[in-house]
């Protein structure tokens, strides 16, 4: 057994997290799905070996019948309403967002009710009502209306702030955006999870409703490169049955807590 250092530390940190009789949260939230395609199939056929749920982050105006038929009938996979069309509103100089202040607010929401109708229409068995905003990002001018709309979840990345809005974020990002475009280290990524760990389980007594207590796991099928699949495949390893951990189902966090 040659298991490089890091995937020890983890294991060594979630045998620590069963002996104190505690357990730890994970969820997989994937953007960007639209439509059928290679690297769907080889997300999909990875996560049901190693018996996990997704949530698919779905842009509702690129997507349509396609992924319906591919998705019908999968249980474990959750779909989440991804903005509208994943398009840019921000001036060049800005950082890209397709739900800021640059629209009209009326036009934005109108955008995210025919997102959430389309959905639910297309995929009446995994619809779950969160919002994940394009480039993770949403002016909270929007936020007081996303009830009216029927969403009961905001999903960005980073740690959860207090919020008027119920949030299951992600926190620990597979991809090297600015760097490689590949695959981040996988040491770094595996420090991040262990991080995440000592937030989620430093702090029993503060209100649950007001900080996240779940390892959300962000990734992007449509651009991975094996370093990223490798990476996933030895979490998954590590994690799926081991006592420390649960990966819930989209359900389970739009729902519970
Ligand atoms: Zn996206």
């Amino acid at each position: 057994m040659t298991e490089e250092v890091h995937w020890q530390r983890l294991a060594a940190e979630l045998d620590r997290i069963a002996a104190s009789g505690r357990q730890v949260d994970f969820w997989l939230r994937d953007d960007d799905a639209a439509e059928p395609t290679v690297a769907l199939d080889r997300l999909l056929s990875l996560v049901d070996r190693h018996g996990l749920a997704v949530v698919l982050a779905v842009p509702p105006a690129l997507t349509g019948e396609a992924l319906a038929r591919r998705l019908d009938g999968l249980v474990h996979v959750s779909i989440a309403v991804h903005g509208w069309a994943h398009r840019n509103h921000a001036p060049p100089e800005e950082k890209k967002q397709e739900l800021g202040a640059h629209r009209p607010r009326a036009a934005v929401l109108h955008e995210l009710e025919l997102g959430y109708d389309r959905l639910r229409t297309l995929f009446p068995v995994g619809f779950v009502p969160m919002l994940v905003p394009p480039w993770n990002r949403i002016d909270k001018s929007l936020l007081d209306a996303l009830p009216e709309i029927g969403f009961t979840v905001l999903s960005v990345f980073g740690p959860e702030k207090p919020s008027p809005f119920k949030l299951a974020n992600t926190h620990v990002d597979v991809m090297d955006w600015r760097g490689t475009r590949g695959c981040r280290d996988h040491a770094s990524i595996v420090a991040d999870i262990i991080t995440r760990f000592r937030q989620v389980c430093g702090d029993v007594e503060e209100r649950a409703d007001q900080k996240g207590r779940t390892i959300g796991v962000l990734t992007h099928h449509l651009v991975h490169d094996e370093g990223v699949w490798a990476f996933l495949e030895k979490l998954f390893a590590a994690t799926s049955r081991h006592p420390a951990c649960r990966w819930l189902a989209g359900r389970e966090i739009t729902t519970a807590r």
